[in-house]
């Protein structure tokens, strides 16, 4: 008999044992199924939001239609490069980058109209109770806006060059490219794409570089100012120096509240070529190894430096200009993937992005609390946020297409917020 129960409990056992696991991954797996649900619908939702002003041979026909009424009843004063640049303690730039050939393959419609010099308008599809369509369009005011027509050069002059000037003058200036990945923040910042290499003197960092010299040479020569650089990235929290083959560092801060990289690579630099070299090297280091499937470089923030140093005694910092490519705002949003990386991740680009909203608005009402312990991004730019000496640019940069209309409103209420300036009306005929 004891033979017996024990060989039934040893049944009821192995018995109980799979149901109970199997109960566990049956659930785990409608979990999974219902997330899946989930996001298929979501994808699905867009694409029919995309394609909702149906017509016969372009699904968005009534769309254009409407925008194309809407733009003639506007009057256009786009900027000119003739039109001052003004000086902002925190200036507040939008970018729109034109329609690619793949998106004008793919009949994708413009959605952004840019009327003036400071002027945005998104106009996004909406469906009414009845189902019947409607575009609601938004207006935004910013400093300046750049539309697809304006090259990199225009957008330098009126966003990092001031800033260049301020750093001889003493200041700690900083410029950021925000926005969605594929946006423009890459092309805007490092130059022009050729392929899958950049042509360093088109973009911000190496026209901030050539400018840098030129002054230090012409103007500011009798400063006998030193230059250096130096090109790191930020991922997941953690800092990797660009010139060192992304050799993980480490963050501290001293008793006196100062931030420190340690080890961080500062090279003295004597001309701009010498610059663009550090440049190449830096992309080539961070975009090693990238795939389409592994898109490293939108999930970091990198960031890059001139540094102007005093001659003589400890050669103390006489200014800094710093010029960041920002994670894609759109991986802050990875907080529901299913992967725990890439969620750990979205939740750390979320949590820099904001904490950085917060340290420039703070900038801005002369605040003297800055949260900049929120994140890494703000830790590391500390000095760059404390003190009258600093000054911020934000370029927001956003692609046109209908399909991107939801980031495109995200990036825009972002930077709205980092800068509040009233939308004021447009000006029509
Ligand atoms: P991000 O860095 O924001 O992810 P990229 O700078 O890599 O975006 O831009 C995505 C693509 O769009 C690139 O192929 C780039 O050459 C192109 N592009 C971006 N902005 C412009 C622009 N203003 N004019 C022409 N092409 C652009
Ligand atoms: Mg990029």
């Amino acid at each position: 008999n004891r033979v017996q129960l024990r060989n039934s409990c040893v049944e009821s056992l192995t018995d109980v044992q799979p149901v109970r696991t199997s109960r566990v991954v049956a659930r785990v797996e409608k979990l999974k199924k219902n997330r899946e649900d989930r996001r298929k619908k979501y994808v699905e939702e867009k694409i029919e939001k995309a394609t909702a002003f149906g017509g016969a041979d372009n699904p968005h026909q009534a769309l254009i239609r409407m925008i194309s009424e809407f733009r003639k009843g506007l009057v256009f004063k786009p900027l000119s490069t003739s039109d001052i640049v003004e000086s902002h303690l925190i200036t507040v730039c939008v970018r729109k980058r034109p329609l690619n050939k793949n998106e004008i393959s793919r009949k994708e419609v413009d959605v952004i109209t840019i009327p003036s010099i400071n002027q945005l308008i998104v106009h996004e599809p909406k469906n009414k109770i009845d189902l019947t369509k409607y575009m609601d369009n938004q207006m935004f005011r910013f400093d300046y806006a750049f539309d697809e027509t304006c090259d990199n050069a225009t957008v330098y002059k009126y966003t990092a060059q001031p800033l260049v000037k301020s750093v001889f003058q003493g200041c700690f200036a900083t410029c950021f490219a925000y926005g969605q990945t594929g946006a423009g923040k890459t092309h805007t910042m490092g130059g022009n794409f050729i392929g899958r290499n950049q042509d360093c003197h088109q973009g911000v960092y190496g026209m901030a570089t050539k400018d840098v010299f030129h002054m230090a040479r012409s103007t500011y020569a009798n400063l006998k100012l030193t230059v250096s650089a130096s090109f790191f990235e930020i991922y997941s929290g953690k800092v990797f120096d660009l010139l060192a083959n992304k050799k993980k560092l480490t963050v501290l801060e001293d008793g006196k509240q100062q931030i420190q990289i340690v080890g961080l690579t500062e090279k003295a630099v004597l001309s701009p070529n010498e610059v663009l070299q550090l440049i190449s090297k830096g992309n080539m280091a961070r975009t090693f190894g990238q795939t389409a499937a592994n898109t490293y470089s939108s999930r970091s923030h990198a960031i890059f430096q001139l540094i102007l140093r005093s001659p003589g005694h400890k050669n103390i910092v006489h200014g800094k200009l710093s010029l960041i490519d920002l994670a894609g705002n759109e991986r802050g949003a990875d907080t529901a993937s299913t992967d725990r990386h890439t969620r750990m991740e979205g939740a750390e680009i979320n949590k820099s992005l904001l904490a950085l909203k917060e340290c420039i608005r703070a900038l801005g009402f002369k605040q003297n609390h800055l949260p900049f312990r929120m994140s890494k991004l703000t830790q590391v730019l500390k000095d760059s946020f404390v003190g009258p000496n600093s000054r911020t640019c934000m370029i927001a940069m956003i692609s046109p297409g209908v399909s991107s209309c939801e980031h495109s409103l995200n990036t825009l209420r972002y930077a709205n917020r980092v800068k509040e300036l009233v939308a004021g009306d447009v000006e029509t005929n």
